[in-house]
């Protein structure tokens, strides 16, 4: 789940509440490329609902493509790991400011201040399109200039590549699950085994198979192809706290059952034991 450290609409004790309200025993913190909505949630959380810290890493995938990396039951006080995400942060705003640069000597005008009120991590490449659409700053623009640094924007730089995730979650005594494999591929949610091989050999431990899917289909798919290439599974409802046409939340409308959960906690004690090391 989402809160407001990355780019959900819920505070960390409101998604807490929320998953109290219905009845759940566990709920894992995932916000991309963030730690900081983990302790809130876990000090707002009553015994009898478990916070398991995690995260969602933005990783580089062949070039230009990105893959989700989820990690969970992480020691969020992991140095390597709070490394590498200050460096993902140093990255991006460096990008943000080339960016608002190139604004600049095209005439348009657009301050970071502008992208603060974009629920982000903290500004990116979604900000800067929000913000140079909203503020309309490429009006009047010489043709073409729009599209291009539009497209700029969209370039997001990754700090770390798929590998590089997992190790890092590994790392840090976390296992790492490959995220919504129905949205790897755009017009293609269900991805054969041959497919997915490459990346689940960067060493993950999971995928996940139960997710929030309109219609609800792809878990059966997802769950027959994890027993094929020997790892578990993971699920969740990637909530963001946003709300449908009719009021409804994500939240809690893709539960898993409990004993996905042990296996997967068994998985990460078994891990920090060994003190096995992913290879990169
Ligand atoms: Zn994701």
């Amino acid at each position: 789940m989402h809160t407001t450290a990355s780019d959900g609409r819920l505070s960390p004790t409101e998604v807490v509440q929320a998953a109290a309200e219905r009845g759940l025993e566990a709920i894992a913190i995932t916000d991309h490329d963030v730690l900081s909505g983990i302790a809130e949630a876990q000090s707002a959380a009553s015994p009898d609902l478990e916070v398991i810290p995690g995260v969602e890493l933005t990783a580089r995938w062949e070039g230009r493509r990105s893959i989700h990396v989820l990690g969970y039951f992480l020691d969020i006080g992991n140095a390597a790991l709070q490394t590498a995400l200050r460096r993902a942060e140093d990255l991006m705003a460096q990008h943000v400011d080339a960016v608002l640069d190139e604004i600049g000597q095209a005439g348009g005008k657009l301050r970071r201040e502008d992208l603060d009120r974009y629920r982000h991590r903290y500004a990116g490449g979604a900000a800067l399109v929000l913000g140079m659409l909203e503020h309309g700053v490429l009006r009047g623009a010489p043709p073409g200039t729009g599209f291009r640094l539009l497209r700029l924007a969209a370039l997001e730089p990754r700090a770390y590549g798929v590998a590089q995730a997992v190790r890092l979650i590994h790392d840090a005594g976390g296992v790492a699950s490959l995220a919504h494999p129905s949205r790897i591929t755009r017009g293609e949610p269900l991805l054969s085994a041959d497919a997915l091989r490459p990346l689940v050999a960067c060493g993950f431990d999971a995928i996940e198979a139960w997710q929030w899917i309109p219609g609800g289909w792809g878990s059966d798919h997802y769950r027959a192809i994890a027993q094929e290439l020997d790892v578990m599974v993971s699920g969740g409802s990637d909530d963001h706290g946003k709300r449908n046409a009719k009021g409804q939340m994500r939240l809690g409308a893709q539960q898993v059952g409990i004993e996905v959960l042990e296996a997967l906690r068994s998985r990460a004690q078994q891990l920090r034991a060994d003190g096995l090391r992913t290879s990169q």
